[in-house]
């Protein structure tokens, strides 16, 4: 193993995107540094901000959120128990001691308790759920940044995961989505801030740094497992970055570079029609009732 690109002692890791060989601690100050590259680049929250981090007990929520800490920002957790039995009990309780090693504070949301019925039950009805329970918990960690009175919400979605959406987008054209795939939004309309601090770092990125600071993360997946067409994606991506390293990363900031500035001249050809607000539960919507308002109903005049 090379030396370390700061220090010259002995790397212990070698991130190929950047060419750099490091050691433990260097690793661990990259990391940092460049995590605030990444928010100051895109503007996505001053020193001050309230920051609310989406917590799943996964790795990337939890090491989002410890680097913000040691970054010196305020930032809190909320975690969506989504009803998955055993899966969502162990990330509850992840989160929770990771709370508490933090000495932050973790709100908590359940589903059960909030719609009358958590993710599997949406499983038996529609092939779709992986979309609903993403829109879902979308809609309540809106909900809790603006009611709780934070600034900005912030998603520890990384490089893998925005680069194989993205392609996803691209292949359906979808451009609806794809004039919103910014790693900041604005607030707007009962819409919170929105940002995506780790879109610029890989898994492999992440796991080392998490090694480094001995964070006790989640490893099991969801037992309700992804929609194939999203696994499909990844896969193609992994393979073009194995054959041609760097092409996640070039295809990403390209995109946000060159495509994503002419979309938004057009935004508002592509955007869904004016918002309005649900009669039911106030939160913005694109018709009233909301969906959850709407599923909640559907699901209690059945019985479910
Ligand atoms: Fe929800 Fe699907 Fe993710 Fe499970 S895999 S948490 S059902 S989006
Ligand atoms: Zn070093
Ligand atoms: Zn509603």
């Amino acid at each position: 193993m090379a030396r370390c690109r700061m220090c010259r002692e002995k790397a212990t890791v070698f991130i190929p995107h950047h060419r750099l060989p490091l050691c433990d601690e260097h690793l661990v100050s990259w990391f940092e540094r460049y995590l605030q590259r990444t928010i100051t680049k895109f503007k996505m929250f001053p020193p001050h901000a309230k920051i609310l981090v989406a917590v799943s007990g996964g790795k990337d929520s939890l090491v989002l959120w410890q680097a913000l800490v040691n970054l010196g920002y305020q930032a809190d957790g909320v975690f969506i128990d989504l009803g998955i039995n055993e899966f969502s009990l162990l990330s509850r309780r992840v989160s929770e001691n990771f709370a508490e090693n933090l000495g932050r504070k973790l709100h908590l949301i359940s589903l059960p308790k909030e719609l009358g019925f958590g993710i599997p039950a949406l499983k038996r009805r529609t092939r779709k759920y992986c979309s609903l329970c993403g829109s879902i918990k979308r809609y309540f960690l809106n909900r809790a940044t603006r009611t709780l009175g934070y600034d900005v919400l912030v998603t520890g979605h990384n490089l893998d995961d925005e680069a194989s959406a993205l392609l996803g987008n691209v292949i359906n054209w979808s451009l609806k989505y794809l004039a919103r795939k910014y790693p900041v939004l604005p607030e707007n309309n009962g819409f919170v801030r929105k940002a995506k601090p780790l879109c610029r770092f890989t898994s492999f990125e992440i796991r080392e740094y998490a090694k480094r600071q001995k964070i006790k993360y989640l490893t099991e997946r969801c037992p309700l497992s992804p929609e194939a067409t999203r696994l499909v994606y990844a896969e193609i991506m992994d393979r073009l970055e194995e054959q041609m390293p760097g092409t996640k990363i070039r295809f990403y900031m390209d995109y946000l570079r060159q495509l994503y500035p002419l979309l938004q001249e057009k935004v508002e050809d592509f955007l869904d029609r004016d918002l309005v607000r649900c009669e039911v539960c106030g939160e913005p919507a694109v018709s009233s009732p909301c969906f959850v308002c709407r599923l909640k109903e559907e699901f209690r005049s059945q019985g479910i």
